[in-house]
């Protein structure tokens, strides 16, 4: 695994008339592990959706594994944003995991097959939420709801997984759980992980990459520097969450995959 999963160069994204992402140009490699933090409204859900396809470029190219995003050629993994998810939604966690098995939607008289049945229980197994297969979203616990999210992303197969804030609104004993799955997932795919958290930043993952609009800093992620040059770019964000500080040594965009 040393190839290049996403390639983003000048991508500039607009809602109307705001400006979500500005002349982006952002390489992930094969294998990284990468983190994306800043500030709220600084366009890290819009570069995931980027990666999707679900959003169309104002200006730029995406590319994911050398394709265009969305075309499916490669699997890619999503975990939305938490609050995303309408938990009221009459269905159990087994039959969320079983949604990311489908390949082009329902089609009527669809089943799913026993297979499909077994591949689901087995990666709620592997989150560790096998014994919760038939209990309803309503009540599942934050932990619960976000390791099911992950299971229904891991059963496309994905050799790239993109998660939205998945710590978001669980305990710290499941937090600590998601990251040591994703430590785990990550001997075998690429991942992209938009966080709050100084935990997952730090201890986690192998690079950062900090969006205010623009790419401010994509480089190792590095911790605990001098307090007051943290007050510029995204890391603003970090101190709202009153977590000591970390300051970015270098700015820089892009980076190559060797
Ligand atoms: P982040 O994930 O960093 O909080 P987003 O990518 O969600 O940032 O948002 C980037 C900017 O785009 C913000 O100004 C936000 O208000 C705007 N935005 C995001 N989604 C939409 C949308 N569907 N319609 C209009 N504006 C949007």
């Amino acid at each position: 695994m040393n190839g290049r999963a996403v390639r983003i160069e000048g991508l500039s994204v607009y809602y109307g008339k705001t400006a979500a992402l500005t002349d982006v140009r952002l390489d992930v490699c094969e294998g990284e592990y990468l983190g994306i933090i800043g500030p709220n409204g600084g366009g890290k859900s819009t570069l995931l959706k980027a990666m999707l396809g679900l959003v169309k470029p104002a200006s730029g190219h995406v590319e994911v594994f050398g394709a265009p995003p969305g075309g499916g050629r490669a699997a890619v993994g999503y975990v939305p944003q938490f609050a995303a998810m309408d938990k009221r939604f009459p269905i159990t966690l087994l039959e969320v995991i079983l949604t990311g098995r489908l390949k082009k939607g329902l089609a009527p008289f669809f089943a799913y097959s026993k297979e499909d049945e077994a591949a689901a229980r087995s990666l709620a197994e592997r989150v560790g939420v096998g014994h919760l297969a038939a209990r309803r979203l309503s009540d599942l616990s934050g932990g619960e709801f976000q390791k099911m999210l992950i299971a229904r992303a891991l059963a496309a197969k994905p050799k790239l997984l993109l998660l939205d804030e998945p710590t978001a609104s669980v305990d710290a004993s499941s937090r600590e759980q998601i990251y040591s799955l994703l430590s785990e997932l990550n001997r075998d795919m690429t991942i992209v992980l938009v966080t709050h958290d100084l935990l997952a930043v730090s201890a986690q993952v192998k690079k950062l990459a900090c969006l205010n609009g623009r790419l401010v800093y994509h480089g190792e992620p590095e911790l605990t520097s001098p307090v007051v040059n943290s007050l510029y770019g995204c890391p603003v964000d970090l101190i709202a969450h009153g977590v000591p500080h970390r300051v970015l040594a270098e700015h820089g965009e892009g980076g190559c995959c060797v």
